[in-house]
């Protein structure tokens, strides 16, 4: 059932939380403004008609050129903890929740756009966004959403002739972001530190209502209720940065009002798919210190756990809230070994896995070969030829083409063991199987920072097919698209080496 605008069922329910937690603020308006792009798959979502998003109506309401009865803008407060420093001064400062969505089989959905202007919460900052970061986004969402992690999601990008101040005048834009939750921890440390410890227990109960309602018909008393909560958030949490880490991605700024309380990846910056793969990969180029590099954000998440454990100790004991956390790592373990086996293509756990999997790293690193190919050509080996096929797979993923001995010698014992694990598999799998099951878990294609710097190039020329067939491609991408081969294809050098700061 797709609808109009005037049809979405839109709730404020926010807005009845206690008003420390908002502000209401409107749009500011954006000139001449017009649709880079909408995506279908989100506007299905809302159950909003891809052509009502694509609209006059649509582009005015989301570039603050026209309001709508039930939707009530506000900005959120909330504060964290960024590179480690609390910061008080936080909030939704270019960004507004627009409205709640409600679907017809129930799903609650934020409407939050950002780029939208001043809030009480802008700081120095000038409340806009500009195309690029939009477009990175944008992007980033589809990506993630089609290799299968949890993530917020993007609706449109808009755009106008307003001129917005970076480094050079760029165009302000908007990005129209729907997720379950804006919800951050930040948001109970805000409660927290500045002693609303009545209003904490209400935004804890909303969550819950909201998006646990499972809690609240399983337990009747309270405390135990705030604990089970907080062990899924763990575990969501765990459930996020195993899948990060298993398919090379890096968010850059997981300072804590940058953590959904849902575990949904949330605010996408600088972040960063591997390419060469490098545990030490760094993708904010103002992280001076690598707080947030890729092989830091298990051990971050863990960090930002236990920021929001501190915030939630008016309403969780000390003790439970250390055994909760406790499970983090663990967890974590379990799940990330998960899908190295799925990458692998194994079916069966054994004693030596966890070797395998350190040697494999040992490898890609020592070889800098390019994570997601590496893979990739993995899954069309039948098992026969995984040790004879090094030439191969350095060729796909890598731009040497000889090794010195020691790396040679790494690679083909890496293989070798590959193969005998294999073998000694396939009483259960056939390679056929093995092989289609290999190709569901390792993308053919990523979101590899040239190609969205080549989109954003092309989108400020005001050409948008780049985008387009980046959507394509990462919204389904572990299939084949013969027609879009070019963009699985090995990065340039220059490409490995952009540079990207915070927010913009
Ligand atoms: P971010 O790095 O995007 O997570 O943003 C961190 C904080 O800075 C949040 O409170 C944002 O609302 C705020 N912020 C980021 N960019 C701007 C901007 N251009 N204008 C106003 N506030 C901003
Ligand atoms: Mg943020
Ligand atoms: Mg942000």
């Amino acid at each position: 059932m797709a609808r109009s605008l005037e049809q979405l069922t839109v709730n404020n329910t926010f807005a009845q939380l206690p008003t420390s937690l908002y502000t209401r603020v409107n749009p500011q308006p954006l000139s001449d403004p017009f649709l880079v792009s909408v995506n279908p798959q989100v506007s299905d979502m809302l159950e909003l008609d891809v052509q009502v998003a694509a609209s006059q109506d649509f582009i005015e309401l989301f570039t603050g050129n026209r309001t709508l009865p039930q939707f009530e803008p506000l900005a959120m407060k909330y504060t964290g903890h960024q590179f480690g420093q609390y910061n008080p001064d936080l909030g939704d400062g270019r960004g507004l929740l627009m409205g709640e969505v409600t679907t017809s089989t129930g799903n609650k959905w934020d409407i939050h756009l950002k780029g939208s202007g001043l809030t009480p919460y802008s700081r120095q900052g000038d409340g806009r966004a500009v195309l690029r970061s939009s477009i990175r986004e944008y992007l980033a969402s589809a990506a993630m959403h089609g290799l299968g992690i949890a993530t917020t999601h993007a609706l449109a990008i808009l755009t106008s002739t307003t001129p917005v101040y970076r480094e050079q005048i760029e165009r302000g834009a908007t990005l129209v972001r729907v997720a379950e939750s804006h919800v951050r921890f930040g948001h109970f440390e805000y409660l927290f530190y500045s002693q609303q410890h009545q209003e904490l227990k209400q935004l804890a109960d909303y969550v819950i209502q909201h998006h646990f309602p499972e809690l609240l018909t399983t337990i009747s008393d309270d405390e135990s209720r705030y604990e089970a909560w907080f062990e899924q958030v763990v575990a969501r949490t765990a459930t996020m940065i195993a899948d990060w880490q298993s398919v090379g991605f890096a968010h850059g700024v997981m300072n804590t009002d940058n953590m959904s309380i849902l575990g949904l990846t949330f605010d996408y910056g600088p972040y960063g798919f591997l390419d060469d793969y490098n545990r030490h990969f760094i993708c904010n180029h103002s992280d001076y210190s690598g707080r947030y590099a890729f092989n830091q954000q298990p051990s971050i998440a863990l960090w930002n756990l236990a920021a929001l454990g501190y915030a939630l100790s008016p309403i969780i004991q000390d003790e439970k809230l250390n055994t909760i956390l406790d499970s983090y790592e663990p967890r974590l373990q379990v799940e990330f070994s998960q899908r190295m086996r799925a990458k692998l293509g194994l079916t069966t756990k054994q004693d030596n896995d966890a070797e395998l999997f350190q040697s494999l790293f040992q490898l890609l690193q020592a070889l800098a070969l390019d994570y997601t190919r590496f893979f990739r050509t993995l899954s069309h080996l039948t098992h026969a030829r995984i040790a004879i096929s090094q030439d191969e797979i350095l060729k796909a993923s890598s731009a040497q083409t000889t090794l010195c001995s020691n790396n040679h010698e790494l690679l083909s014992q890496w293989l070798q063991s590959y193969q005998d694990r294999v073998e000694a598999e396939l009483i259960q799998t056939s390679d056929a199987q093995r092989l289609k099951a290999m190709q569901a878990t390792n993308p053919k294609f990523i979101l590899r920072n040239y190609l969205a710097q080549q989109a954003i190039a092309a989108a400020e020329q005001g050409d948008f097919e780049k985008i387009e067939q980046l959507m394509t491609v990462l919204s389904t991408p572990f299939d084949e698209h013969p027609e879009f081969e070019k963009l699985a294809d090995l990065p340039p050098d220059w490409g490995k080496t952009l540079e990207i700061s915070c927010s913009s």
